[in-house]
């Protein structure tokens, strides 16, 4: 392990903007519980970014544990294997959190949790057979985007020459990557082993926030198994984990907008990402199971859950002791940037971190005021964007005014939204304003 170093910005005075956020971290000191097989599951062909699954299975058939039900088609795309054993008994369109839908598959348990006899711990030779077991796999990125995972790696040897380690789980209450890291170390080493062994590269930094000593203690363990990895302690500050904010505080290098990080030699791999990747090296068995945080004043038991993919919310919520009140927000993620879901039938996907059942009172509800042209939006975004400005363009409909405040270059953080001393649904604006311009793009 190399020796411990501080973020870029204090040693050259430059860091990028953000908020300080309560971080209301319940569980963070937890063990996840292991959530047994639930009744049924609902797989949505959808649980990455690109193109939807393709369902491979029909209502009648019988599926075992690791059994193929959504094929990925084609390469921006990723396979869904059967989560619990029994019988498909629908392929209905669901509804996903943010009003999306998608296929799925229903499969109702035989309550026997029968693993497919036939899957197999992969062979790999070298970086082409590694990238087809990371796609065989099923695994997208579980810090929440869902990117999926071989085509993150699909780069050419050597292309990168820093793997930067995303363990600054930055977003308040949500601790699953914090919980995989801890109970997951040995897989989550040799993820990170494989990644660095079979894409060739030199360099691996791990970056965490410094408050966080339940994190610290599960890097400095991979560290010393790591050959030369670094930690990089960085500020307790929101939005640390986001890609682009990580690059430039670990190693100080900046993605240009509309470039992805290999532009800049870098691969960002999220820490339970590479716990996942791990445990399918070590087993052969594809992603079927994950942890999420369950929290929120509105749950009786706030816990880190093993769950299996596909389980409904209700029964992930039954298996935390219930409802104490009726939650005013049902969110997939953390109250940053989650996505609210309008049913307890939704089911957990590969990329849901937490669930959070939050109460009138953990939201801080109130009417949106006018703007007073305070500028702390404008201070508080990471990439220097005026949402304030986007949102008067977007009012007049001025499609090239929209565009040159570089809605395009916006993330959704929230941080604008958080510090306005208006309460005007600042992020919420700019999705809308993107879907605008889009829109007036298309139409030539
Ligand atoms: S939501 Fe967009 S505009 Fe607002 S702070 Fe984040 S990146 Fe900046
Ligand atoms: S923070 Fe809110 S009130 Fe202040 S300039 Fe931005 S939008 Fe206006």
């Amino acid at each position: 392990m190399r020796q411990l170093h501080h973020d870029i910005y204090r040693a050259s005075g430059k860091r990028l903007a953000g908020v300080g956020v309560p971080k209301r971290k319940n569980t963070d000191a937890v063990t996840p519980y292991k959530m047994p097989s639930p009744g049924e599951v609902i797989l949505p062909m959808s649980m990455h970014i690109g193109k939807p699954a393709l369902p491979a299975v029909k209502v009648g058939d019988s599926v075992c544990m690791g059994a193929l039900v959504g094929e990925a088609d084609g390469t921006m795309s990723s396979p869904v294997y059967a989560s619990i054993s029994g019988m498909v008994t629908e392929i209905p369109v669901v509804t996903l959190p943010g009003g999306r839908t998608s296929a799925a598959v229903r499969i109702t348990s035989d309550g026997e949790e029968r693993p497919c006899a036939s899957l197999e711990i992969p062979y790999i030779t070298g970086r082409d057979s590694f990238i087809k077991a990371v796609e065989k796999s099923g695994i997208v990125g579980l810090g929440g985007a869902g990117f999926p995972t071989h085509v993150k790696l699909d780069v050419e040897f050597s292309s990168a020459d820093v793997l930067v380690v995303n363990c600054a789980e930055c977003e308040p209450y949500i601790t699953s990557d914090t919980c995989t890291a801890v109970n997951c170390t040995d897989e989550a080493v040799l993820g990170i082993m494989s990644v660095l062994e079979y894409l060739g590269i030199p360099r691996v930094v791990i970056g965490l926030e410094e408050g966080n000593v339940h994190m610290l203690m599960a890097a400095q363990k991979i560290a010393k198994e790591v050959p030369n990895a670094e930690l990089s302690l960085l500020r307790d500050y929101y939005p640390q984990g986001a890609e682009r904010v990580l690059i430039y505080h670990t190693v100080g290098r900046v993605v240009k907008m509309g470039q992805l990080p290999i532009h800049a030699g870098v691969i960002v791999v999220n820490i339970s990402t590479a716990a996942e990747l791990g445990r399918y090296l070590k087993t052969g068995v594809p992603m079927l199971t994950r942890c999420v945080t369950v929290d929120g004043g509105a749950v009786r038991e706030r816990r880190n859950v093993t769950v299996p993919v596909g389980t409904k919310v209700r029964d992930l919520i039954n298996f935390c002791g219930g409802l104490c009140e009726r939650p005013k927000v049902l969110l997939f993620g953390g109250p940053m940037m989650g996505v609210e879901a309008d049913s307890f039938e939704t089911p957990v996907s590969k990329n849901t971190n937490a669930i959070l059942t939050l109460t009138a009172e953990e939201m801080n509800l109130s009417a949106p005021s006018n703007c007073i042209r305070c500028g702390s939006c404008l201070a508080a975004c990471p990439y220097s964007i005026d949402p304030a400005a986007i949102g008067r363009a977007l009012k007049r409909k001025n499609a090239e005014s929209v565009s040159a405040h570089r809605v395009d270059a916006c993330m959704e953080c929230g941080c604008c939204s958080y510090v306005c001393p208006a309460k005007l649904p600042l992020a919420e604006n700019n999705r809308r304003a993107k879907i605008f311009l889009k829109e007036v793009r298309n139409n030539g």
